[in-house]
């Protein structure tokens, strides 16, 4: 008997809907299985008394890739969208990220002394920031184009890589941590501005797509980030797609190489031809399977032991503000703060959560409508462990294991988040009239990702092998298919949105 779905995806996040959407249009039945109460997952936001709060991140690129793929699925309206921009600001300069020859020169203000060294680190930057316009435009074409278009693309886009190819191999065998020793020898400030970037042995790579990134291509869509997840599900129900909300997949169905069916948390019992997990890959692999041996034993202790994102707590802060007293302080959509030149890895430092960088969001300066009237919406996000202070005081590694120490803990952390923002808004600690504190431990809860992690596996290019292993589209079982963040590397928003549209396209044909 035909099983009733042709695909079931675990995972209702920006994968899980993108792989819906193109499934679905290419008249597949398909049903996704979502954990959460409500479809997002990293990408989730939330509504208290009239604020909105974004729960994850906190704005996207599109880097020839997003926009296209919601184009090429008809849902991209650009009039959806906001342009935002970023500003850093540290104890010793203020520098928005306008244009790039901008930032150059202010930093170089801020650290006259250093003028030659800045001047080498960003002449460095260059050839990869001046080449990105070029991947984009190919890239997106390659998603758009049709016919002659979409092959003439391809052959540009290949070009451009192989031409490329001597800069990018430079870009991707050093971390930016490697040359920014190499080239500021005087200032240690300027070493760990330019060297850290809160992921240890951060690639080049990576740290030159941040700078093009930063300033040239940041979004953020007008409905609030759950907005857009939520019109991703209304066209997916709209072209025929089902959505079951708190239904967690709990055990996959195997029969040698093959998944016949999932069980969920209703004790429902799923069966289709083809499945796609957007989930947490060590959940799987350690609880999910009814047969572990039908997975590669070695595969599945590389999954286990391999590092993730380091995770994020995130206050979130309703102000009695309005925007004309908020908008001189905050200025830009992004406001980067670093607190002190120095990242604390030291998980037992009490004092972890004051130092290095605090990203303060305002979600609602540019688009009032995500505040009650009058009063404004933000979000401020530090670098904090999942394994901080043993597990945030439980004790116990399972995120739903709350105890008053962690609730102690959480009002102290919310308290001192709220004193350390008053450097960049005067004036904010009494004008908050709605606090709530979210840590890792809440984002695994939410999402299931392992230690609440933001972006899949560690960025960091010596530890983490799947950082250098690429894609894993493909998993030892035939009929069952990654994507999402975990997926290909490095994670995010468009690595979600990328494998989504790879394995949606894959199981559609
Ligand atoms: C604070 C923060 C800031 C970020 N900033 C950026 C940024 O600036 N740029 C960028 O590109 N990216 C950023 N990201 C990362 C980006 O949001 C994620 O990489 C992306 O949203 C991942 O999407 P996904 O669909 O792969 O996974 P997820 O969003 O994790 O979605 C997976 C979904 O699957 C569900 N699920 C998991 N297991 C099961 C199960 N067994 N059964 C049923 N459902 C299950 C979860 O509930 C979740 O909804 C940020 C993330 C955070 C948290």
């Amino acid at each position: 008997m035909q099983p009733r779905y042709d695909v079931a995806i675990i995972g209702g996040g920006m994968a899980g809907l993108i792989a819906g959407l193109y499934l679905q249009s290419a008249g597949r039945r398909t049903v996704i299985l979502e954990h959460g109460r409500q479809v997002g997952g990293n990408m989730s936001g939330i509504w208290r008394d009239g604020f909105y709060f974004d729960c994850g991140d906190q704005s996207m690129e599109s880097f020839g890739i997003l926009f296209p793929i919601l184009d090429e699925l008809g849902l991209y309206h650009p009039e959806d969208w906001i342009d935002i921009k970023w500003r850093m600001v540290t104890p010793d300069c203020e520098v928005p990220l306008g244009t790039y020859d901008q930032v150059r020169a202010d930093f170089k203000r801020c650290f006259p002394a250093s003028a030659v060294e800045l001047d080498a680190w960003f002449d460095h930057l260059l050839p990869m920031v001046n080449w990105y316009p070029t991947f984009m435009d190919a890239h997106a074409r390659t998603i758009t184009g049709r016919g002659l278009v979409r092959t003439k693309a391809h052959v540009k886009l290949l070009s451009s890589i192989v031409l490329q190819a001597a800069t990018l191999k430079g870009f991707l065998t050093r971390s930016a941590s490697e040359l920014a020793e190499r080239i500021f020898k005087t200032d240690p400030r300027l070493r760990f501005l330019f060297g850290d970037y809160g992921y240890p042995n951060l690639p080049l790579m990576v740290a030159a797509t941040f700078w093009y990134t930063f300033i040239y291509d940041y979004h953020y869509p007008r409905a609030g980030i759950q907005g857009l997840m939520n019109m991703l599900a209304d066209a997916y129900r709209q072209r025929g797609g089902e959505i079951r909300l708190r239904s967690t997949v709990n055990m996959l169905k195997t029969s040698g190489k093959m998944v016949k069916g999932l069980v969920t948390s209703r004790d429902e019992y799923i069966e289709a031809a083809q499945f796609i997990n957007t989930g947490n890959p060590k959940r799987l692999v350690a609880e999910m399977l009814d047969d572990p041996t039908a997975w590669d034993y070695r595969d599945r202790q590389e999954i286990l032991k391999n590092e993730v994102t380091v995770g994020n707590t995130a206050a979130y802060l309703g102000l009695d503000m309005s925007t004309a007293e908020l908008l001189p302080r905050l200025k830009d959509h992004h406001t980067v703060y670093w607190r002190s030149y120095e990242t604390a890895r030291d998980i037992y430092d009490p004092d972890l959560h004051r130092k290095g960088w605090s990203m303060i969001s305002a979600t609602s300066l540019f688009l009032p409508a995500l505040a009650p009237e009058g009063k404004n919406s933000i979000v401020v996000q530090i670098y904090t462990p999942y394994a901080w202070m043993d597990d945030w005081g439980t004790h116990a590694h399972d995120p739903f294991t709350r105890t008053p120490e962690y609730k102690a803990l959480k009002e102290k952390v919310l308290a001192d988040i709220i004193a350390d923002t008053e450097y960049v808004i005067p004036g904010i600690a009494g004008r908050v009239v709605y606090r709530e504190l979210a840590t890792p431990r809440s984002l695994a809860r939410w999402t299931l990702n392992a230690d609440g992690n933001p972006m899949g596996w560690s960025l960091d290019a010596y530890s983490s092998k799947m950082a250098r292993r690429h894609m894993r589209i493909r998993t030892p079982l035939t009929n069952l298919r990654n994507a999402g963040h975990y997926a290909l590397c490095p994670g995010g928003v468009i690595t979600a949105a990328m494998t989504g549209r790879m394995a949606g396209r894959a199981l559609a044909r």
